[in-house]
């Protein structure tokens, strides 16, 4: 069995709205909703656990059964960061769940094609999407350029990601034990020394976390107009 994942607990600080980004709309519906909906059409996903801010837990789970979203097996209460977001959520994962899939809330472009890709380049173990950067890439200090960085090699990491569920509570008992946190969960199991594959995601698996990037995820998310 596979299950997904889906932190949604974050605060959504830089996007400078009083109400945390995953609930604004896109379109008709909540970025959340969008994002959960996208998931749920991926194949051989057999259930979804969500991980949401405390005090819209309640909220979080009327919106979700008024929705109809499908595959919702739980929705938890997340932590002070993504990463124990992911970890409160990986309790509700039963056992008996071969894979676990994390993916992000705010990245509501993803596809099922994408997913299940993603699941089986992880017959090692683990896997992660990304694109690999295609611009110079500077390193900057106080406005001056301080260094370019050779950006052969170098990929820009989105989610989804996927585990066995064993390796992925592995990693993340590791990374509590040294007081490590990370920024995915890819890097969790890197530092168990086990490889991660890697596979092309999307260019239109935006992670909306700024005013702008909303701007651009409402504009594709625009029903075309028939010419
Ligand atoms: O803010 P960040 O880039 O870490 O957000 C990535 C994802 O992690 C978002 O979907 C966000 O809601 C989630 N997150 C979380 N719990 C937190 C912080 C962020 O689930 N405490």
């Amino acid at each position: 069995m596979t299950y997904a994942i889906v932190p949604a607990g974050g605060l959504g600080a830089r996007m400078g709205s009083r109400r945390p980004k995953q609930y604004l709309r896109l379109g008709r519906a909540p970025i959340l909703v969008a994002t959960l909906r996208a998931l749920a059409r991926a194949r051989g996903l057999d259930g979804i656990v969500v991980a949401v801010p405390e005090a819209h837990l309640e909220a979080t789970r009327r919106l979700l059964a008024a929705s109809r979203v499908q595959k919702i097996v739980d929705v938890v209460a997340g932590g002070a960061d993504r990463q124990e977001s992911v970890w409160r959520a990986l309790q509700r994962v039963p056992e008996s769940a071969r894979w676990v899939v994390v993916h992000d809330a705010v990245r509501p472009f993803i596809t099922g094609a994408l997913v299940e890709h993603v699941r089986a380049a992880a017959a090692n173990g683990a896997a992660t999407c990304g694109m690999p950067v295609r611009e110079t890439v500077k390193r900057v200090k106080d406005g001056a350029v301080e260094a370019t960085v050779e950006r052969g090699g170098l990929w820009l990491t989105q989610t989804p990601q996927a585990f066995t569920r064993a390796l992925l509570w592995e990693a993340h008992e590791k990374a509590r034990r040294d007081g490590f946190s990370g920024t995915d969960d890819a890097v969790l199991v890197e530092r168990l020394g086990t490889m991660v594959a890697m596979v092309p995601g999307l260019p239109q698996n935006l992670k909306i976390t700024t005013p702008e990037d909303l701007r651009t995820a409402r504009a594709w998310a625009r029903p075309r107009r028939r010419a």
